[in-house]
């Protein structure tokens, strides 16, 4: 089904040229089609594939299907925060065609470095001494192995061999980086002792992963950084989540509850960590990057490997690195839109559910998502809808993701940008109509 006219019986193509028995010509049947806003030749490829499968009428939903599957804005109703199906982070990216400065040193006219500008922020922003940005945080970790550990020893607890998620497990990114992995301790404790008995003069460095996504609860055991530090060989902290600090000084209120627990940069750093490792995109609230942070000769050593050139971010994913550090410096939480969405007051979002005019408006709950936080939820609100009505919805102009729960459709407010409300209840009217309600 589409909200598009449908195709008379026959196609146009075809009473065109006259000839009903014979199928229409590729090329015909594709200009049949042109006002479904494609390039001619993703036209020709529906009509051919509609063609070939013996159903001519098919190639306008064929080429509106293609159309839906191109990148385009969605609304995010489903109170995930940071869902990785939907880009992680929000974040908008607002310039105008042009060059940049991105290798060039303005003050001396020579040739700069594109670590120059966003990574010093983000040093700055979490009390290192020095930042190197690349695309992801699988890649901060991977280069941070290759460049300090290829060929020696990196001792990591069995509690945090963890997979993260998308073929993330840490024994193959360290196999892959040629590193030798040394497991430490028990899947529930791991002590300074076990460290201590695990060393020895290869091992480069001690790695510690946030656990991310799951929680051993129990009779439980780490070893904090600040203790592993004592033993003389670095630490490389993967917190993954990119929360700065964990004072958050860019929120007035302070952290969240929410927050409990989540390790971040700047105390890591400050107990001792020789490196920090995170994404850009969790709650960071920036674009997909990946940030090494941490002492001055263990990143410039990472900058200067090979596999760096292949991991280097371009200037558009710096644009937004460097904005994203800028609002962190201001303490402008407000100007994130993660930090923005996750501390939006629960009364607020009411009024706004009620505004909509559609639909129960109900308490329901956010998570922050994206591997972080497991288990915390946010107190939110938003509307429910009778019965199951993701898929109309999913077909609104901007298409919008809701989820299901106990037999109702939720959309969660806490996800949607308030700029984005009115397109959200003309969606949910199109979707209830569509529905038959
Ligand atoms: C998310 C995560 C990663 C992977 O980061 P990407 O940006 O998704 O590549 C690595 N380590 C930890 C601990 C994580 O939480």
């Amino acid at each position: 089904m589409s909200h598009e006219p449908s195709l008379p019986d026959s196609p146009p193509a075809n009473r065109e040229l006259g000839i009903a028995s014979r199928p229409p010509s590729v090329d015909a049947l594709a200009r049949s089609i042109e006002d479904v806003e494609l390039p001619h030749p993703m036209l020709v490829d529906a009509a051919r594939a509609a063609i070939a499968a013996g159903e001519p009428d098919s190639a306008r939903d064929r080429a509106l299907a293609a159309s839906a599957a191109l990148l385009r804005p969605v609304i995010n109703a489903t109170g995930v925060l940071l869902h990785t199906n939907l880009g992680r982070a929000p974040i908008g990216v607002h310039h105008d065609p042009g060059y940049s400065n991105l290798e060039l040193d303005l003050s001396t006219g020579h040739r700069g470095s594109r670590q120059d500008h966003a990574a010093t922020l983000i040093a700055r922003a979490c009390g290192a001494e020095k930042a190197l940005i690349v695309n992801n945080g699988a890649a901060a970790l991977m280069l941070v192995l290759a460049a300090l550990a290829v060929g020696r020893r990196v001792a990591v607890s069995r509690g945090e061999l963890v997979e993260i998620g998308g073929g993330f497990r840490i024994p193959e990114v360290l196999a892959g980086s040629g590193a030798e992995l040394v497991e430490v301790g028990t899947t529930n404790r791991t002590r300074i002792s076990d460290y201590d008995a695990a060393l020895d003069g290869d091992v480069a460095i001690i790695l510690k992963v946030h656990q991310s996504n799951y929680r051993i609860v129990g009779f439980t055991e780490s070893t904090p950084v600040g203790a592993l530090v004592a033993l003389g060989v670095p630490v490389v902290f993967d917190i993954g989540s990119g929360l700065l600090d964990a004072a958050t000084p860019w929120l007035p209120e302070g952290p969240p509850a929410w927050l409990a627990g989540e390790p971040a940069a700047r105390q890591a750093l400050e107990q001792g960590a020789a490196l920090v490792t995170f994404s850009g995109d969790k709650l960071l609230g920036g674009p997909q990057a990946g940030v090494v942070a941490g002492r001055r000769d263990l990143v410039e050593a990472c900058a200067r490997h090979p596999l760096y050139r292949a991991l280097r971010p371009g200037g558009l994913v710096l644009g937004s690195m460097q904005e994203t550090a800028l609002a962190y410096l201001r303490r402008d939480g407000l100007a994130i839109p993660f930090w923005r969405m996750a501390t939006t007051p629960v009364a607020t979002l009411r009024n706004r559910a009620s505004a909509l005019g559609i639909g129960e408006v109900v308490d329901c709950a956010s998570v922050p998502g994206g591997g972080s936080i497991p288990g915390l939820e946010i107190p939110s609100a938003g509307v429910a809808l009778d019965g199951d009505v993701r898929m109309e919805l999913r077909r609104a102009r901007v298409p919008v993701i809701a989820r299901v729960s106990t037999g109702r459709t939720v959309l969660d407010l806490r996800t949607v940008s308030p700029t984005e409300d009115g397109l959200l209840a003309s969606a949910l009217g199109v979707a209830l109509a569509g529905a038959g309600r």
